[in-house]
């Protein structure tokens, strides 16, 4: 059997396209410098996919085996070290589920306890957040230069992984902090936010495989303006 795109997808997501393996954490798409992009993630099966393999559990069926749940997000190396069969009793599948969840976990609360005491403080902080996605659309976007060089490549591979690892991570953490804090915003600004987070659910379906990328409501351009304002507010 193969991985699902669905899959996939949320696989990479919460692991923001990052290696799970307990302190390595190291980014899964590269470029070197003749802007050659790599995407090296391997997605390895908790309890083996195979008779034989480390950790294989005969009474998994196949498609729990490759399901999300079973799956975590590793560079090759790693992959390597817990394939081992020397190495089996020490990465069991507890290990494994715990340094897969203890990673989701810290991608997830990365900015959730940060106290908020104003809108402007608030916008500082999603700023870089919002310009990052936006560079990541400019330049591995349908729209950028790499696409309509080289329409068919991997570069392809590389925008969907990008969107994966860097467009969904920040997304969500722009989501929660706007959403734990939307009493500081006045009416008028809540409703551009809420564009906002109807753009971020869209996400989150084509995630899921619910929607295609082109059924994405558009990131609302006011949504933009608001930020870039009440964040050049706060730095006068
Ligand atoms: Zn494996
Ligand atoms: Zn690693």
């Amino acid at each position: 059997m193969a991985i699902s795109p669905k899959n996939q997808k949320i696989l990479w997501a919460n692991a923001a396209g990052c290696c799970s393996f307990l302190n390595c954490g190291i980014r899964l798409t590269q470029s070197n410098e003749n802007n050659t992009f790599y995407v090296f993630g391997e997605m390895a099966h908790i309890c083996g996919e195979k008779e034989g393999a480390n950790r294989y559990n005969q009474y998994q069926s196949d498609k729990e085996r490759d399901d999300y749940k079973n799956l975590i997000l590793l560079c090759p190396t790693h992959h390597s070290v817990i394939d081992k069969i020397e190495n089996e009793k020490e990465y069991d599948v507890d290990l494994l589920h715990q340094m897969k969840a203890s990673h989701e976990k810290s991608i997830a609360n990365a900015l959730a306890s940060i106290q908020i005491q104003s809108k402007y403080e608030l916008a500082n902080k999603i700023y870089p957040l919002m310009l990052r996605n936006y560079e990541c659309f400019i330049n591995y976007g349908p729209k950028s230069e790499l696409a309509r060089r080289n329409p068919q490549s991997s570069n392809h591979k590389l925008w969907l992984t990008e969107r994966l690892a860097t467009v969904v991570p920040n997304n969500r953490k722009m989501y929660a902090l706007l959403e734990n804090n939307l009493g500081l915003f006045d009416g008028n600004e809540q409703a551009v936010i809420e564009k906002f987070f109807i753009h971020v659910r869209g996400y989150e379906a084509w995630v899921k495989e619910e929607v295609s990328y082109e059924g994405i409501v558009r990131f609302p351009g006011e949504f933009e303006v608001l930020i870039k304002k009440l964040s050049n507010a706060s730095t006068k």
